[in-house]
C-alpha cells in the first residue's frame, strides 16, 4: 500500500472516478459522502476492495478518522445548478462548513489537502480565457451565488489553513466536466443532451445558445488533479480544457454522434448563467506539465455509450 487518502463525496461523478484512480495508483481509499446528490451504485465496483472503505455521513459534521492519511480530498459537493438551487442551504453548508473540518483533518494527519473548487469562482466572467489571477465577477445574491460563495470561501479557507498552519493546500478550479456516472437527470448540458438525443426527444437549448462552455473529459480532468496533489502548488490551478464551443454548437455535436433527429427547442437561460467559460491552462501546462488528451468526439462517445447503457430509452 502507498498510504492512506480520504475524498469525501467520493460517491459522487468525480469523487469516484478519483476513487479509482487513487486505487489504482495502490493507495487506501476512505470515502465519504451523504448520498446527498452521490449514488452508490458509482462505488459498487469497489465492493470486496480490502483497501476501499465508506463511511455515509455529512461532511460538515466533525470527521474522525483512525490511522496516518496523506491525502484529504474536499468533492463533496451538490455541483449541478439545478441540484445547488434545490439544495442551497446544504451546498452553503458543505463549501464552508465542510471545509473546514477536512482542513482539521488534513491539519491534524499532517495530509495534502485537496480543494476542489470551480471554474465559478469567476462567475460572469468578465475575463475570457479566465486565468487564475482573475478574481471574478459573481453575484453573491443570485441563485448561483450559494455555490460560487461556498466555494470561494472554501478557497479562502484552504489558503488561511496554509499560512496560518502550513496545511499542504492544494486548490483545483475546475472546469466543466463530463464522462461516465453523471447522473442522467442532473440538469447539466451534456447528459441533458445526450439522454434528449438518444430518447428522440426535443433538444431544450437555453437562451440563443450563443453563450459558451468548454468541456473536459473525466480522465484527463483526475490526471490533472492528481499531479497536482503531488505538487507542492498552493495556489489555485485551472484544469479544463480550452476547446471552447457555443452551446448551439455543442448540441449540433451531440446530434450528429448520436444520429439523432431530435428538433432543437429554445427555453429561458437560467439567472446569472455564465456568458462565456473557457479555462486558460498556462500555468497547469507549465508546472505540472499537464494537458487534456481527450478530444471532444472521443470523449463524448464513451459519455455516449455510458447513457445508452443506464438510461431506459
Ligand atoms: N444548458 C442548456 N440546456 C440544458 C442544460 C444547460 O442550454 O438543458 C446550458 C446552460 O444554460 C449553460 C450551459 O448549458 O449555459 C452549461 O450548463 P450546465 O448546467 O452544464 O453547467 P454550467 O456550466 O452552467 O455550470
Amino acid at each position: 500500500m502507498n498510504g492512506r487518502c480520504v475524498v469525501t463525496g467520493g460517491a459522487g461523478f468525480l469523487g469516484s472516478h478519483l476513487c479509482d484512480r487513487l486505487l489504482n495508483e495502490g493507495y487506501e481509499v476512505i470515502c465519504i459522502d451523504n448520498l446527498l446528490t452521490g449514488s452508490m451504485r458509482n462505488i459498487e465496483q469497489f465492493e470486496g476492495n480490502e483497501r476501499f472503505s465508506f463511511i455515509r455521513q455529512d461532511v460538515t459534521t466533525y470527521l474522525s478518522i483512525e490511522g496516518p492519511l496523506d491525502f484529504v480530498f474536499h468533492f463533496a459537493s451538490p455541483a449541478s445548478p439545478i441540484d445547488y438551487i434545490m439544495f442551497p442551504i446544504q451546498t452553503l453548508k458543505v463549501g464552508a462548513l465542510g471545509v473546514h473540518k477536512t482542513l482539521g483533518l488534513a491539519k491534524a494527519k499532517n495530509a495534502v489537502h485537496v480543494l476542489a473548487s470551480t471554474s465559478e469562482v469567476y462567475g460572469d466572467p468578465l475575463v475570457h480565457p479566465q486565468k487564475e489571477d482573475y478574481w471574478g465577477n459573481v453575484n453573491p445574491i443570485g441563485p448561483r451565488g450559494v455555490y460560487d460563495e461556498a466555494k470561494r470561501f472554501a478557497e479562502a479557507m484552504a489558503m488561511a489553513y496554509y499560512r496560518y498552519h502550513r496545511v499542504k493546500s492544494r486548490i483545483v478550479r475546475i472546469f466543466n466536466t463530463y464522462g461516465p456516472r453523471m447522473r442522467a437527470r442532473d440538469g447539466r448540458v451534456v447528459p441533458a443532451f445526450i439522454c434528449q438525443a438518444l430518447k428522440e426527444e426535443p433538444i431544450t437549448v437555453f437562451g440563443d445558445g450563443s453563450q459558451t462552455r468548454s468541456f473536459c473529459y473525466v480522465s484527463d480532468l483526475v490526471e490533472g488533479i492528481w499531479r497536482l496533489a503531488k505538487s507542492n502548488i498552493s495556489t489555485p490551478v485551472n484544469i479544463g480544457n480550452p476547446y471552447e464551443l457555443t452551446v448551439r454548437e455543442f448540441a449540433d455535436v451531440i446530434l450528429s454522434l448520436t444520429g439523432s433527429s431530435s428538433e432543437i427547442v429554445h427555453e429561458a437561460l437560467p439567472k446569472d448563467d455564465p456568458k462565456v467559460r473557457k479555462p486558460d491552462i498556462t500555468k497547469a501546462k507549465a508546472e505540472l506539465g499537464w494537458e487534456p488528451v481527450v478530444s471532444l468526439e472521443e470523449g463524448l462517445r464513451q459519455a455516449i455509450k455510458y447513457f445508452k447503457e443506464t438510461i431506459d430509452i
